[in-house]
């Protein structure tokens, strides 16, 4: 509950940071900013290595990397949420990345288990989902809240209201392959030193709920374990993180300045991809004669997933791109979430169901028969109504193209319906 109230704040919250942003695209000729953000800090100690606290290891980290940065690139600006052992609040970490318009936001921490047996790094994206063995995780990592003079500004968010997390996620679902993929590449390089990586993940954390910008959270190691938590403190182990968090960065700010259209000094010009001209791609990666919520196991963690139902069957479908190279990324990251049977989905834009098919919305089920107009709807109109067994089934809008379904879709779900669907329809009735 209290949903309406988080809506509200976080709209307004995006709407700022949209138009003083100007979203994903008025990034692009500017400068690059990376904000860089040692955990904890003063009071906040952290958690409690063998050798050295993790406030003072991820300090000398951060600090390290932004320096390999700022040696090596001109064009990139790089921010420290702190300099020094001085404590933060949370919010104001985030505040300092929207205000300096980041384009990547990087939280170093170190984990710390009671299980001193634990270790390897872990590098997390904001996600939907928190999973199982990420709880300890985020508990510690949020628990600086309570340290905090403004707990007002936190309380307002409840993790376990599964629908104000579903709002934060498509907020940030903007950012989130690009978080994946700077995800991806830290890990990569710390396997690449010999190091043991738990990989990437998803989970919330405050820190990176207010970004407008793709946001990692990086677990540097265990501290708790005497062999990972000695290395965090040498000198080469510190250096050697730093490292290579600055090989990551170098890759994916490579690839972003590709993307940007600008060529990169060191690197012959190439062919820009094209999209597939009235195409669009995704990837279908699960048929199941059940609707699965988006936090259901079945779905491994994917989100931003569109289901479509059509006769007894749903589909799951994932991504939605037109080009090729990205078709291909979204299919192997379907694969690697353990679809092995996941298969590339083409669609014609604008193509037209035939005869008297048509898509609606199915917003909501349930075993009461609700009038037209009633204030379950959230101002839905025209709302059919199908029973089935003793379930009656709500129905929103009727269109003919999935483009015009999809943007049905948004609509509704912006109503507060999270877990509406698309429909295929023959008139009236569910497609046979
Ligand atoms: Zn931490």
């Amino acid at each position: 509950m209290g949903l309406t109230r988080i809506c509200k704040q976080i709209l307004t919250g995006f709407l700022i940071l949209t138009l003083s942003c100007g979203y994903l695209t008025a990034q692009k000729k500017s400068n690059f900013v990376i904000v860089i953000d040692p955990g904890h800090g003063g009071k906040d100690i952290g958690a409690r290595g063998v050798v050295e606290n993790e406030k003072d290891i991820v300090l000398d980290v951060s600090l390290r990397f932004g320096q390999l940065i700022e040696k090596n690139f001109k064009d990139v600006k790089v921010i420290y949420t702190r300099k020094s052992d001085v404590f933060l609040e949370l919010w104001e970490r985030a505040r300092i990345a929207n205000h300096n318009h980041a384009n990547l936001f990087v939280s170093i921490h170190c984990n710390s288990a009671a299980n001193r047996s634990a270790y390897g790094s872990e590098t997390f994206v904001m996600g939907l989902r928190r999973m199982e063995e990420n709880m300890e995780v985020s508990k510690r990592e949020n628990s600086v809240i309570l340290l905090e003079g403004d707990q007002e500004r936190y309380q307002k968010f409840d993790p376990n209201d599964e629908e104000a997390v579903i709002l934060f996620e498509i907020m940030h679902s903007a950012y989130l392959d690009q978080s994946i993929k700077f995800a991806s590449l830290v890990e990569d390089e710390f396997v690449k030193n010999g190091r043991s990586s738990r990989g990437v993940k998803q989970n919330i954390f405050h820190v990176l709920r207010e970004n407008a910008s793709p946001s990692v959270l990086v677990e540097l190691g265990f501290i708790s374990n005497q062999d990972e938590g000695t290395y965090l403190s040498t000198n080469k182990g510190k250096q050697e993180r730093a490292d290579a968090l600055f090989e990551a960065f170098k890759k994916y700010k490579k690839e972003y300045d590709e993307m940007d259209g600008r060529i990169v000094e060191d690197d012959k010009p190439k062919e820009v991809e094209k999209p597939v001209m009235g195409k669009s791609f995704k990837i279908q990666f699960l048929v199941s004669k059940n609707k699965y919520s988006p936090s259901a196991k079945q779905l491994n963690g994917l989100t931003n997933i569109e289901i479509v139902q059509v006769g007894d069957v749903y589909k799951y479908y994932y991504g939605n791109t037109s080009l090729p190279s990205e078709r291909d990324e979204l299919l192997n990251y379907v694969i690697r979430k353990g679809f092995k049977d996941a298969f590339v989905v083409e669609f014609t834009s604008n193509e037209k169901l035939t005869g008297s098919q048509n898509y609606r919305i199915q917003f909501l089920a349930s075993n009461k028969r609700y009038r037209d107009r009633d204030g379950k709807f959230g101002g839905l109109k025209n709302v059919l109504r199908i029973k089935s067994g003793k379930t009656h089934f709500y129905y929103y809008g009727s269109t003919k193209t999935y483009e015009d379904a999809q943007k049905e879709l948004k609509f509704v779900q912006g109503r507060g319906f999270k877990n509406a669907i698309i429909v295929i329809f023959d008139g009236k009735k569910l497609l046979e």
